[in-house]
């Protein structure tokens, strides 16, 4: 393990839940993680809700919560930074000894933090929700996931575990890695993967949405999958030499069946085919031009070394109090 400064960790739980959009769910939300935190460490755990820029009235729901109890902190994002970017703004200000990572919409059931912590306590270090079924997600998306899993296990050296998003629990010493990986390009489970330890996998039925609509249309998922592949793997650079031998092996066969044909007097001619072939050859140098693109733009962005997100408020009770009294 890498020497890091001290963290605070006064808590024996922190969980992190980051929100865009879901003013209709925060009141469900807080009801059950508060109900299963309860349960599980009274007056020992904290909720962080990070708003990734929602333009609904989620900030304005997350501060009633902040303000009312202590064990609320409220993260107000400067604009909508992504999915992963808002769960690492949450990690940066975690408090616990342990990390729950859950969704706003509960699709991730937060009863099975009693389950999580007790895998924990027999030794894991990260223990993860894996989806056995997925209620309430249309076969079009359900397809594309399992696609892109397998995908990905094909294209990366790090084994990623299928149907796992990111719901789970870790220890902190797991939380202090991934708070010294500075990149922005983040797919957090992957980069969960990546650490190691012992990792354990709780399989569970994903609910359907409590309120509101899905904020990974296929737009977003494709931007993921990309992140995904780009960060951990290089299989792609590779496959250009791969597909440049393969063209270069099929010009060379041409070049014998032309001479074989020119040989036994017989002329090959027409220029269409040899048209379709100019296309086809431009696109495939562009296409892999586009995927050298991928690499190098994301250099050029991490080159930046901007912060990851920016914040533009903590709200906590004491915070509240303070300015009330101001
Ligand atoms: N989310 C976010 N920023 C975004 C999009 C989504 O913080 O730009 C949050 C969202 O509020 C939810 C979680 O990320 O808590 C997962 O999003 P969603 O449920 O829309 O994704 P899905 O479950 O459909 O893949
Ligand atoms: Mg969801």
């Amino acid at each position: 393990m890498n020497a890091t400064p001290a963290p605070i960790c006064d808590r024996a739980l922190s969980v992190v839940v980051p929100v865009y959009n879901e003013e209709a769910g925060i009141d469900e939300l807080m009801r059950r993680v508060e109900a299963v935190c309860a349960a599980q460490y009274p007056d020992d755990y904290e909720i962080l809700l990070v708003n990734d820029g929602s333009s609904d009235d989620s900030w304005a729901h997350i501060c009633r919560h902040a303000d009312a109890k202590p064990h609320v902190v409220g993260i107000n994002l400067s604009r909508n930074h992504g999915h992963q970017l808002a769960l690492a703004a949450g990690l940066e200000h975690v408090r616990g000894e342990l990390v729950f990572v859950l969704d706003a919409d509960l699709q991730d059931p937060p009863e099975l933090l009693g389950e999580m912590v007790a895998t924990i306590a027999d030794g894991a270090d990260v223990v993860y929700g894996q989806r056995t079924a997925r209620a309430g997600e249309t076969a079009f998306k359900r397809g594309t996931a399992a696609l892109f899993y397998r995908f990905l296990q094909t294209m990366t050296d790090v084994a990623i575990p299928r149907d796992t998003g990111d719901f789970r629990l870790m220890t902190r010493r797991v939380v202090e890695q991934l708070k010294a990986m500075p990149e922005r390009y983040r797919f957090v489970r992957g980069m969960v993967s990546w650490i190691g330890l012992r990792q354990v996998a709780v399989p569970y039925e994903r609910d359907a949405r409590f309120a509101g609509q899905t904020n990974y249309p296929l737009r977003k998922m494709i931007g993921l999958a990309v992140d995904a592949v780009t960060s951990f793997s290089t299989v792609p650079l590779r496959f250009a030499s791969h597909l440049g031998m393969a063209f270069g092996l099929l010009g060379i066969l041409a070049l014998g069946w032309v001479g074989w044909g020119w040989l036994s007097g017989e002329a090959v001619q027409g220029w269409a085919s040899l048209a379709a072939l100019i296309l086809i050859i431009g696109s495939v140098q562009l296409m892999v031009l586009g995927v050298f693109g991928e690499y190098l733009g994301r250099m050029y962005m991490e080159a930046k070394g901007r912060p990851l997100f920016i914040v533009d408020e903590i709200r906590t009770r004491e915070s509240a109090e303070g300015a009330g009294n101001a």
